[in-house]
């Protein structure tokens, strides 16, 4: 079934305990097509602006993620993104950001990707998803993430946005400031009363939950050692999750959910492992299927 990912490619500049990355390739968009490029087909629709270099593109089109939704928009800069983790790592603090092209017009959905059929909303600005997700008529399947930015500053938007998709993700702290409530479960069940069918609540090194009208499901993390830089791993989970979902086919019933995120919670654990996308790009397909087996065999218990 084919993917589409909308969102931010963005130039970051990360600090983490184990050392700092400049203006690297980054964005939301980015990783989760290059996760979900381990399972699928994968298509990318974002703005950058005439400062980015588009041979950083070059690993996206390696694991062939077509990038012909990517639009160079002619005197504007590309959004940036400098964040900070500390301790565990488990939630960045925003240093800087500066939204440029984010602040404008969101891209143009190319004919060719009309026909997409699965598409994530990635992290950006509430009413850009809502416009994406107004160009994509044929898709059976939209999910969105948000993040505390908008949560904060976009309440309403945010909400018409909520009440035009079919699942969201998002982290554990957005879940508690979008609803007001402490308690995840509690959390999940007042998201879907925004609109969505689902909810996907990321919670950092313990894993993630899914609440759905139908199920309530705990997804353990796969327990890695080797943290350098989380950045990106929430969209690597869920370009994970939906890739999987895109080449079983299958809709997004309880089950596929679940075996869906057991992908996602394997490839997230492999980004962290390097700064910007240098682990993901190296990433195959056995790489996941070893972390599966050995996450099956970590969680299994009668
Ligand atoms: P995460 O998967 O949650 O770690 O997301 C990391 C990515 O989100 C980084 O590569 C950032 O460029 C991107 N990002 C951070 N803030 C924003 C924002 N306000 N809008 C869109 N993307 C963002």
């Amino acid at each position: 079934m084919s993917l589409l990912v909308t969102g931010s490619i963005a130039l970051d500049t990360v600090e983490t305990p184990l050392g700092r990355a400049d203006e690297s390739l980054g964005g939301s968009a980015v990783y989760f097509a290059l996760a979900a490029s381990l399972f699928t087909e994968v298509r990318i629709a974002g703005v950058v602006g005439e400062d980015f270099d588009m041979s950083l593109l070059e690993p996206l089109q390696a694991k062939r993620i077509d990038t012909r939704g990517v639009e160079v928009r002619a005197g504007s800069k590309t959004f940036r993104w400098h964040g900070r983790y500390a301790g565990a790592m488990n939630e960045a603090e925003t240093v800087d950001v500066q939204l440029n092209v984010l602040a404008e017009r969101g891209a143009t959905i190319p004919q060719a990707f009309r026909d997409s059929r699965i598409v994530f909303l990635a992290n950006t600005h509430p009413t850009l998803q809502r416009e994406f997700a107004g160009q994509l008529s044929a898709a059976d399947l939209i999910v969105c993430d948000t993040m505390n930015l908008w949560i904060e500053n976009e309440p309403e938007e945010l909400r018409k946005t909520l009440g035009a998709v079919h699942g969201l993700v998002l982290n554990e702290g957005e879940a508690r400031l979008l609803t007001d409530k402490t308690n995840l479960v509690t959390a999940g069940r007042e998201i879907l009363k925004m609109g969505p069918r689902f909810v996907i609540i990321k919670k950092g090194e313990h894993g993630s939950l899914l609440v759905s009208q139908d199920d309530l499901f705990i997804m353990p993390p796969y327990p890695t050692e080797k943290v350098v830089d989380p950045t990106g791993c929430g969209d690597s989970f869920a370009g994970g999750t939906l890739g999987y979902l895109a080449a079983t086919g299958a809709p997004a019933s309880r089950d596929s959910l679940r075996s869906a995120m057991a992908r996602g919670s394997v490839v997230g654990s492999l980004v962290l492992e390097s700064f910007s996308v240098e682990a993901l790009s190296r990433v195959t397909p056995a790489d996941v299927e070893a972390r599966l087996a050995e996450l099956r065999e970590m969680s299994r218990f009668e």
